[in-house]
C-alpha cells in the first residue's frame, strides 16, 4: 500500500512535466491492490480535466493508461478522432484526443502505473521532450526500488512491535505492553478527573493442573481462561498477561461497585469453564480477583498494581474463587 504522502513529493515534477511537454494534462497513475487505476498526481493547472484520486476499473475502463498497463509498452495516440481504435473511448470524451504514456513498473516487473501527458489537439513531441519523459519515468522506477525496501522495513518493524507487545501463548498484551497502556489510561483518568479500576487475576491451584495433567494442559487452561475473559470484557477494557497464570485488567470510566459486578461476572464464567481432555476427563478451575479503584493520591500504575495484589492475596486467604476489593 503506497501512501498518499508518497505521491505528494512528485507534485512539482508533474507540474513541470506538463509545462515542459506543453500539454494541459500530465498524470502519474497507479494500480492499487483492488485493480483500480487511480490518478495519483495530476498537474495543478485548471486545464487538466482529471480529478485527483479519480479511479477507473482496470478491466474495461477503456482509458489510454489501461492499455499501457496491459501491454506494458509506450502508447502514442496523435489524434484519437482519426484513430478508429480510440475515437469513442473514455479519454476523448474529456476532450483528450492526444496521448503519450509510458508504463511505470515495480522493481519485480509488476505494473505500478503510468506516466502520461494528454492534449486536446494533435501534438507531436520533440526528441528532447521524449527523452526527458523517459528519464523522469526512470527516476520514478529507481525511487520505487527504495520505496519497496522501505515498505518491507515498515512491515518488519510492525511485526517486531507486535511480537514485542504480545504474549506468545495467548495473543493478548504482555506485561510490558499492558503496563504501558495502563499508564496512559491512568494519566487520562487523572487529567479528566474520571474513575478507573484495576483487576488482578490469579488462577486458583494452577500448579495442580500442571501436576495432574501436564504442562500442555496447563497451557490450554491458560488459553481457555484468556478467551473467556476476552469475551466477557468490554471493548475498551485493557487485558494483559502479566505473569504465568496472572493477569490484569484496566476498567476505564468504571467505579468500584460497577467493577465489582463485572469482576464477579467474570469469576462466575471462569467457574463454568470446562476443558475436555482426550482421556475423557474434564479440567475445571476457578480464579481469584483483587480489585482496586484509582485515587487522586495514586502516582502511577504500580501503586494500583500493588494494592490490587494485596487484595488478591486476601482473596486467596478467604478461600479463593472470590473477588476482594
Ligand atoms: P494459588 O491458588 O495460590 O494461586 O496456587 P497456584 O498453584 O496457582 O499458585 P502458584 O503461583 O504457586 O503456581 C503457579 C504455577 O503456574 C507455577 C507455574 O509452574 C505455572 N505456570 C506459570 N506459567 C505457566 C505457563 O505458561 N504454562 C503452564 N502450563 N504453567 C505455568
Ligand atoms: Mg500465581
Ligand atoms: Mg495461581
Amino acid at each position: 500500500m503506497v501512501s498518499d504522502e508518497y505521491f505528494q513529493q512528485w507534485q512539482d515534477l508533474i507540474d513541470l512535466l506538463a509545462e515542459f511537454m506543453q500539454v494541459p494534462a500530465a498524470l502519474l497513475t497507479h494500480v492499487d491492490e483492488n485493480n483500480q487505476l487511480a490518478v495519483m498526481v495530476k498537474n495543478r493547472a485548471s486545464t487538466n480535466p482529471y480529478q485527483s484520486n479519480q479511479k477507473f476499473d482496470l478491466r474495461g475502463s477503456e482509458t489510454y493508461s489501461e492499455f499501457v498497463i496491459h501491454e506494458q509498452k509506450t502508447l502514442f495516440v496523435a489524434n484519437a478522432y482519426e484513430d478508429a481504435a480510440w475515437k469513442d473511448k473514455y479519454d476523448p470524451t474529456l476532450g483528450m484526443i492526444n496521448y503519450l504514456g509510458l508504463p511505470v513498473t515495480w522493481p519485480n516487473g509488476d505494473p505500478f502505473g503510468t506516466l502520461c501527458v494528454l492534449d486536446t489537439e494533435t501534438h507531436y513531441y520533440s526528441e528532447l521532450q521524449l527523452k526527458m519523459m523517459v528519464q523522469l519515468r526512470n527516476i520514478f522506477e529507481a525511487h520505487l526500488d527504495i520505496l519497496e525496501q522501505n515498505l518491507e522495513l515498515e512491515e518488519v518493524a510492525k511485526t517486531l512491535e507486535f511480537l514485542a507487545n504480545t504474549d506468545d501463548l495467548t495473543g493478548i498484551w504482555n506485561r510490558r505492553a499492558f503496563i504501558a497502556q495502563a499508564e496512559t489510561e491512568l494519566q487520562r483518568t487523572s487529567r479528566h478527573n474520571r474513575t478507573l479500576c484495576l483487576l488482578m487475576f490469579d488462577i486458583d491451584n494452577f500448579k495442580r493442573i500442571n501436576d495432574l495433567h501436564g504442562h500442555n494442559t496447563g497451557d490450554e487452561a491458560i488459553k481457555l481462561f484468556t478467551d473467556c475473559i476476552m469475551n466477557s470484557k468490554r471493548a475498551y477494557d485493557i487485558f494483559g498477561r502479566i505473569g504465568g497464570e496472572e493477569f490484569a485488567m484496566i476498567l476505564p470510566e468504571t467505579d468500584l461497585s460497577s467493577a465489582r459486578a463485572l469482576a464477579e461476572r467474570m469469576r462466575e464464567r471462569v467457574e463454568q469453564l470446562n476443558l475436555p481432555l482426550v482421556s475423557g476427563e474434564n479440567v475445571t478451575f476457578t480464579v481469584s480477583i483483587g480489585l482496586t479503584e484509582y485515587g487522586k493520591e495514586d502516582e502511577g500504575i504500580f501503586a494500583l498494581l500493588y494494592r490490587a495484589d494485596r487484595k488478591l492475596y486476601e482473596a486467596k486467604h478467604q478461600g479463593k474463587n472470590c473477588v476482594v476489593a
